[in-house]
C-alpha cells in the first residue's frame, strides 16, 4: 500500500486530503507544528495515519522527519497560508521585510525543503503534488508573490524528476470554506463577494481540492506533470 505525506495535514485541507488517501487504504502521515491539532486528526480520521510534529520551514526539523517518515510514494506539499492574517499591517522597512520573508518561508521553503527531502526515498511511479493558490494569477501581495514562486519551483522540479518516473504539479484552490486560512478575518461582505466571483455561485471544499490531488496521485495521470491545475469555480480562468 503507498505511503502518503501530506504537510499541514491537522486541519482544513490537508485534513480532508489524509482522510481521503485513509480510506483509500494508504499509510497516511501529517505533519504540522502543533502536537494536539495533529493528534486529534490522527484520532478522528482512524485508519493507517501518524502524526510528526515539526515546522516545515526548519531544514534541521525537516531532515529529521524524512529519516523518520522513510520511502514516500505521494508528497503532498499542504502546509502553507498566508501569514500577513497574523500579524499587523507592517509600517517599517524592516516590517515589510520580515512579513514578505514570513510568507516566502511558510508557503516556498515549506515545500521545497520537504520535497529535497523525501525525493531521494521516491520511487518510480511516486507524486508531488503542491498546493498553489489563485492568488499566484490574482495578485495578494508577499502571498500571492510566494504562491507565484512555488509554481515557478514545480516547474524546474518536474523538469528534473520527469525521467524518474515522478510527476510534480501544483493545485491551485480558488476559495475554500470551513479551512481556518482566514483565521477570523472573513467579514460576510467579502465571503459573499468571493463566493459571487465564482461561476458556480459556491465556495469550493477541502473535497474538490482532495480529490483533485488524488487524480494527480493516480495511474491515469502519469502524463500529467510541470502543470498549474486551477480548482476555483471559473473565478480565475485557464486556456
Ligand atoms: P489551514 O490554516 O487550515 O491549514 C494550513 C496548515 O498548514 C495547518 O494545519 C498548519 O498547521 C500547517 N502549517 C502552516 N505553516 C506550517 C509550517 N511552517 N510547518 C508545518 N505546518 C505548517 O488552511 P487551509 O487548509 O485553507 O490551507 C491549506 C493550503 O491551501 C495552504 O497552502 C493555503 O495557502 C492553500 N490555499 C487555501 C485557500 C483557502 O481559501 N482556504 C485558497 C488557496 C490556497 P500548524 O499551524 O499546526 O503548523
Amino acid at each position: 500500500m503507498r505511503t502518503v505525506v501530506v504537510t499541514g495535514g491537522g486541519t482544513g485541507i490537508g485534513r480532508e486530503i489524509a482522510a481521503q488517501f485513509a480510506t483509500e487504504g494508504c499509510h497516511v502521515v501529517i505533519t504540522g507544528r502543533r502536537a494536539d491539532v495533529l493528534q486529534k486528526a490522527v484520532d478522528e480520521i482512524g485508519g493507517s495515519v501518524r502524526a510528526v510534529t515539526m515546522d516545515g520551514t526548519d531544514p534541521e526539523q525537516t531532515a529529521d522527519a524524512a529519516r523518520e517518515i522513510g520511502p514516500v510514494d505521494v508528497l503532498v506539499n499542504n502546509a502553507g497560508g498566508n501569514t500577513d492574517f497574523d500579524r499587523d499591517e507592517p509600517r517599517t522597512l524592516r516590517e515589510v521585510a520580515d512579513a514578505w520573508r514570513l510568507n516566502v518561508e511558510s508557503n516556498v521553503m515549506t515545500a521545497v525543503l520537504m520535497t529535497t527531502a523525501l525525493l531521494p526515498a521516491m520511487p518510480s511511479g511516486s507524486a508531488v503534488i503542491t498546493i498553489g493558490s489563485i492568488a499566484a494569477d490574482k495578485g495578494a501581495g508577499s502571498y500571492g508573490a510566494a504562491k507565484a514562486a512555488v509554481a515557478s519551483w514545480n516547474v524546474d522540479l518536474a523538469r528534473r524528476i520527469g525521467d524518474r518516473g515522478i510527476t510534480a504539479n501544483i493545485v491551485s484552490p480558488g476559495y475554500i470554506a470551513d479551512t481556518e486560512f482566514f483565521r477570523d478575518k472573513l467579514t460576510d461582505d467579502r465571503k459573499h463577494a468571493l463566493i459571487d466571483a465564482a461561476m458556480t455561485r459556491r465556495a469550493g471544499a477541502p473535497s474538490d481540492i482532495a480529490a483533485t490531488v488524488r487524480f494527480l496521485a493516480s495511474p491515469g495521470a502519469r502524463q500529467i506533470t510541470g502543470q498549474a491545475i486551477a480548482v476555483n469555480g471559473g473565478e480565475w480562468t485557464t486556456r
